[in-house]
């Protein structure tokens, strides 16, 4: 197998990156440059600029001039650049994969998974032609026929964040061009190298001039495209106060806005659970890829005479952790994205001691030999965590499990209800009526029964509710191609 470190250094090359506008990579017209750095190392690997206003009009403006050309041609055909896009896709695997490491800091397992959900979307929309199909009815009055049909909008945007660099831009991409729309994409600045070649690869389909355009930046180029008059759309996924403003910006403009925003997630576990797998996946939910998935459990309610156990086997879990460079053999959980983010988990740790948690495992000091640069953060355990406390009720998004008490199912879901996040929930029990009461009855888009990363997978809508998603159609699957039609009635007689 090639040696990661091969891959990464190709993209290095390229130190400022451009955009993709129009079929062509162009510069950027801003001035200000980022450093894209290796969380584990701390190295340098490329310069993202901040673009301009200037640059997002340019950007709509491609994608605008395509959209009458692309919307007429046949939804088979459009399939036909999705099949390709999914073998260029596939081949690179392992180089994605890899650049995705360098940038996120993520273990290597981990970045194979997230491109392999990202590809699964590409195959999924690569069936447009059947999912594209209206309905009809004949005679719905005498002589009258009725059908519903699909047709595209025009130009639509995504603005991603860091934690998933491969998948989530693939969320949002292959619905939008499949369904007849032209696409604007603005990835997070922290990662914004795997989306870079991914776009190179792209650029070698021969799709037309502007059906695909790559918008590097941070919240200029968002507030561009959320105010645009000739986007009509456009999916957001981050935190949730940028979520909210996306959302009330975009609608204020006359978008169509699907806006995902942060999480709490909430485990369950019960006293009747199998424990030991319970445990390896709880602990999975809580510290892969470094507690910063909007799916990571992050608060682990122990009903009854579970609480003692869970805890107890949390910490065995915890300690097996190996923290380290996530493209190394062996390492099992990687860095935090950023040195802010680092500092960000820190003062919400300070903030639970001084509320007054119980930090029974502190990875605060932690340290990785050979690696100063890196932003470590080992595993964390907060215990006698309260429900009003803030590492209760604000996201903290690394690698800090909150343990909480409840004394039956009903007080577990209470709790969990409570929260003004309803992203993902679980629920681990070995009751067929506890999990049934707990699906029915918790506040929460994405559910686990025995199952701690409860991720959709293309072919169904992903999204969470409450403050974890301004809009009502989720992303991919059907709702994605739900966001990117208009359903047009058209009413016939004929005399
Ligand atoms: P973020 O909100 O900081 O950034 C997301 C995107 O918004 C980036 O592209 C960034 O450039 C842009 N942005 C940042 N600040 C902005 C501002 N003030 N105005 C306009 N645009 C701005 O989020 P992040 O740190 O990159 O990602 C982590 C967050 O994303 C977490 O809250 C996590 O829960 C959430 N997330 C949610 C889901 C979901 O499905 N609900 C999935 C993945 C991540």
């Amino acid at each position: 197998m090639t040696e990661p470190g091969a891959f990464v250094r190709r993209v290095i090359v390229t130190r400022v990156l451009e955009n993709y506008i129009g079929g062509a990579w162009v510069r950027s017209s801003g001035s200000t440059l980022l450093d894209v750095k290796n969380p584990a190392t701390g190295e340098v690997l490329a310069q993202v600029p901040l673009s301009t206003a200037g640059d997002v009009d340019a950007a709509v403006k491609a994608a605008r001039a395509a959209f009458p050309g692309w919307r007429a041609t046949p939804a088979v055909a459009r399939a036909r650049y999705l099949f390709k896009l999914r073998e260029l896709l596939d081949a690179h695997r392992e180089e994605i994969a890899a650049i995705c490491t360098s940038e996120h800091g993520k273990t290597l397992s981990e970045s194979r998974n997230d491109f392999g959900r990202g590809i699964e979307n590409v195959e999924h929309a690569a069936g447009i032609p059947s999912l594209l199909m209206g309905q009809s009815l004949e005679d719905v009055a005498h002589g009258i026929d009725c059908q519903a049909i699909r047709q595209p909008l025009g130009v639509f945007a995504a603005v991603t964040p860091f934690n998933f660099p491969p998948m989530v831009p693939l969320w949002f991409l292959p619905y939008a061009i499949a369904t007849g729309n032209t696409f604007v994409l603005k990835p997070s600045e922290q990662v914004p190298l795997t989306q870079r070649r991914i776009f190179e690869l792209i650029h070698t389909l021969d799709l037309p001039a502007g059906v695909l355009n790559l918008v590097n930046g941070g919240k200029d180029v968002v507030n561009g495209l959320s105010t645009h008059p000739d986007v009509a759309g456009i999916s957001f996924v981050g935190s949730s106060s940028v979520a909210h403003h996306v959302y009330k910006t975009g609608a204020e403009h006359g978008k169509r806005v699907q806006a995902l925003g942060g999480a709490k997630n909430f485990i369950i576990v019960l006293p009747d659970a199998d424990r030991e797998r319970a445990i390896a996946n709880v602990a999975e939910s809580i510290y892969g890829c470094s507690g910063q998935r909007c799916l990571a459990g992050s608060i682990v309610v122990g009903v009854g005479e579970a609480y003692e156990w869970v805890r107890e086997a949390l910490h065995a879990a915890a300690k097996n952790i190996v923290l380290g460079d996530g493209s190394k053999p062996g390492v099992t959980m990687g860095p935090v994205v950023s040195a802010a983010a680092k500092d960000r988990i820190l003062s919400m740790i300070e903030k639970g001691l001084q509320e007054g948690a119980k930090l029974t495992l502190d990875g605060r000091g932690a340290t990785v030999e050979g690696c100063p640069g890196g932003n470590w953060l080992g595993p964390s355990i907060f215990e006698e965590v309260t429900p009003d406390m803030t590492i209760a009720t604000e996201e903290i998004f690394g690698p800090v499990a909150c343990l909480m008490r409840a004394a039956n199912l009903d007080e577990a879901i209470a709790l969990a209800n409570r929260s003004r996040y309803g992203n993902a929930a679980s629920v681990y029990t070995t009751s067929g009526k506890a999990a049934r009461q707990f699906h029915n009855q918790i506040e929460a888009g994405m559910v686990g029964v025995n199952i701690g990363v409860a991720a959709p997978m293309a072919f169904f809508p992903f999204g969470g509710q409450k403050a974890s998603l301004y809009g009502d159609l989720k992303a991919h699957g059907s709702a994605g191609v739900d966001f990117y039609t208009e359903r047009k009635i058209v009413i016939t007689r004929w005399f």
